[in-house]
Order: C-alpha cells, then structure tokens, then sequence
C-alpha cells in the first residue's frame, strides 16, 4: 500500500528568522514518520529550504509553476528553475490562485503539464465553493477541472497528486465532514481510473482545515491518501500531530 502524503502549504508566510526555526523544530521531532512529508513554501525562500532540509525526510515543494518554459514572462518561475533547487512537488491551481489570479482550467491544465515536464509532481487543487456546493453542483465542479488535467496530461495522469480542497473549508476552520470528504474523493479516484489502469498509485489529498484535532478521522477514509494543510503546518506541534496520524 502507498504511504500517505502530508504536504503543507505555507502560503505567503514566513520570513528568514521564522522558517529556520519552524524546520529546526519539524526536524527535531518528526523522527522517521509513516508517511511522505513535504512544504510548499514561498519561492523567495526555496533555496534557504532546501538548505535546511537536505538530507531529511521533508521535500520542498513550489506554491506555483509557470505554464511556460521559458521566454519573456516577468515575475514567472519555471519548471526547470524550480528543479534546480530541489523542488519534487508543485502546487497548482490552488483555489487562491483560481480565485485572485483567475486561474482557468486550461492554464492550470497546462502548469500542471509544464509541472510534469521538469521532473516535478504537480499537485492539482480542485474544490467547489459554498455557492456550488449548495446548488448541488459539487461533483460536476470538481470533475470539471479534474478532466482538463486528464485531458491534457494523457498517459501522465498517473504521475500527478490530487489535492480536493473544498474553497468553502479552506482558512475558515470549517472542515468538510469526513462523509462529504470521502464521497468526493471517491468520485475524482473513480474518474482517475476511468483515465488511468495506474490511478491508484495517485494521491488523493484532503485539504481545507485539517488539523491536529480531525486529521486521524479524515486519514481514516478509504479514498483519503493524506492531507494539504495550509494554516496547521505553520506550527510545529499541530504539523507533527498530523503527522503522526497519517499511517
Ligand atoms: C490550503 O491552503 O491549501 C489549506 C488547506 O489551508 P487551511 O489548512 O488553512 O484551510
């Protein structure tokens, strides 16, 4: 069976001061964890992360990566840059980049594509907002920009993360029931199999409010291959717990 995936998402949090201590106490404790373990940190700080984590059982990840490769982009970070300072995950398509940077389907199809190309393991972020969920369109939401990833990442699907964050539970303490979790996992795992006879190598990760107090439950469910965890992974104790309870 995979290992499940805990991957934290720092945001636009930290500063040089506070990142080395925040790793420090994540190294100290975390021993040899059950699970695979990864930040996603700004990427000012990439390298200074990377640094800190070498030789450890924590991989750096990116919040972002560029659907181009290279050329006259300003402000964008490629696949290959990213790669040269050890970055095994990218986050892509996450809701605040859909949202404030209006991300759509089809660029987020391509990150994802630009992602796979550099050797790097995208993490596609689907999730319907609370209007959508209350209209009943959940599922047809989250299909919809899962299928433009399949789309266009063909055989490669198999080599991608899976990240439903419902918009509605992320950064506000409301966490989707474990029910509501697992039923939409079912559904992107169903169609990951519909794409690919390898999906079920692929992590499905829950995220949005995780923390140390419902983490075990949510890990618990059948299609629940780990967690995206934005606010809990910027403190120590809360992260480990989770940590701990990804077996
Ligand atoms: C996220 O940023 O991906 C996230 C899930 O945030 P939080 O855990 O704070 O809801």
């Amino acid at each position: 069976m995979k290992k499940k995936l805990i991957a934290g998402n720092w945001k636009m949090n930290g500063s040089l001061v506070a990142n080395e201590a925040l790793i420090k106490g994540l190294l100290t404790g975390l021993g040899t964890p059950g699970c695979q373990v990864a930040l996603c940190v700004p990427a000012v700080y990439l390298a200074q992360v990377h640094a800190l984590l070498a030789d450890s059982a924590i991989d750096l990840g990116a919040q972002d990566v560029s659907e181009h490769e290279i050329g006259a982009f300003t402000g964008e970070i490629s696949g290959a840059m990213l790669k040269e300072f050890g970055v095994r995950y990218a986050l892509v398509g996450h809701s605040e980049r859909r949202q404030y940077h209006f991300e759509t389907d089809a660029v987020v199809a391509a990150k994802a594509q630009r992602a796979l190309a550099g050797g790097i393991t995208p993490i596609v972020c689907v999730g319907e907002t609370l209007a959508e969920r209350e209209a009943g369109k959940t599922e047809e939401v989250v299909k919809r920009q899962l299928a433009a990833v399949i789309h266009t990442n063909g055989h490669c699907i198999s080599e991608i993360v899976v990240a439903y964050e419902p918009v509605w539970a992320i950064g506000t303490g409301k966490t989707a029931s474990v029910e509501q979790a697992q039923q939409v996992h079912a559904v992107l795992r169903a169609q990951l199999k519909a794409a690919s006879p390898q999906a079920d190598r692929i992590h499905i990760l829950y995220g949005g409010s995780m923390n140390a107090a419902n983490a075990a439950q949510l890990l618990a469910q059948p299609d629940i291959d780990g967690g995206l965890v934005g606010g809990a992974s910027l403190k120590v104790p809360d992260f480990l717990s989770i940590i701990a309870s990804a077996l």
